[in-house]
């Protein structure tokens, strides 16, 4: 049991140093960004088999809304919008009691491609909302540490869309439950541009 208790703290701040270092990278435009034009649906499409279990195991519903063969482009390093999502969707299933319901969904608004996980889970309250971005932030710091994890993913989260000139949102309500909402903006078509 100690060996366990050493591998789980050994990840932990595997995990941590990680997610530092990224941040470093990210504040000194170190970061290397690959963009590229990507199907959005067929990205949430291969992210939602890795949460899958973890949802099974605390008897959640997940529910994919979108359309699973439509097509939305957008200008994207996948390996890093994958992680944002991953985010998103770990924090739904973490916040969230068992049996309780996760949805997913993309919209297409005004220009952007919407991304909309929302959960019936402990939600946040409406002082710790803004909070939630900042570094190392976690609103209930017992139960946060049990759920393992360092209070970094939504600042990361909030550096890589604003990177991608999108918007990350979050709205809350203590005991019912949170969306998220992240646009990012379309890749313009070629082809489909007025020739000026
Ligand atoms: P890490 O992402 O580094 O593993 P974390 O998940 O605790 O740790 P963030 O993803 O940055 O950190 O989230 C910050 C805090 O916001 C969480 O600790 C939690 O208190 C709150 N939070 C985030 N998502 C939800 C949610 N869906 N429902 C309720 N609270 C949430
Ligand atoms: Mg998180």
């Amino acid at each position: 049991s100690f060996l366990s208790i050493i591998n789980t703290e050994a990840d932990r701040m595997n995990r941590l140093v990680k997610d530092l270092l990224q941040l470093s990278r990210i504040d000194h435009q170190q970061e290397k960004w690959s963009m590229k034009e990507s199907n959005l649906i067929a990205l949430l499409k291969s992210i939602i088999p890795k949460i899958e279990l973890s949802a099974r195991q605390k008897q959640q519903h997940l529910n994919v809304l979108f359309d699973s063969e439509a097509k939305i482009l957008v200008m994207i390093d996948k390996d890093r919008i994958e992680q944002v999502i991953l985010n998103i969707l770990s924090n739904s299933i973490k916040y969230t009691n068992k049996g309780g319901r996760i949805d997913i969904d993309v919209i297409e608004s005004s220009g952007n491609a919407k991304i909309v996980v929302s959960d019936n889970g402990i939600g946040i309250a409406e002082s710790d909302i803004p909070r939630v971005f900042e570094r190392f932030y976690r609103v209930d710091k017992a139960r946060s540490r049990a759920m393992g994890g360092t209070g970094l993913g939504l600042a990361i989260a909030r550096q890589i869309v604003e990177e991608h000139h999108g918007t990350i949102a979050i709205e809350s309500q203590e005991g019912r439950g949170t969306t998220v909402t992240v646009a990012l903006p379309l890749a313009i078509r070629r082809g489909q541009r007025g020739i000026d």
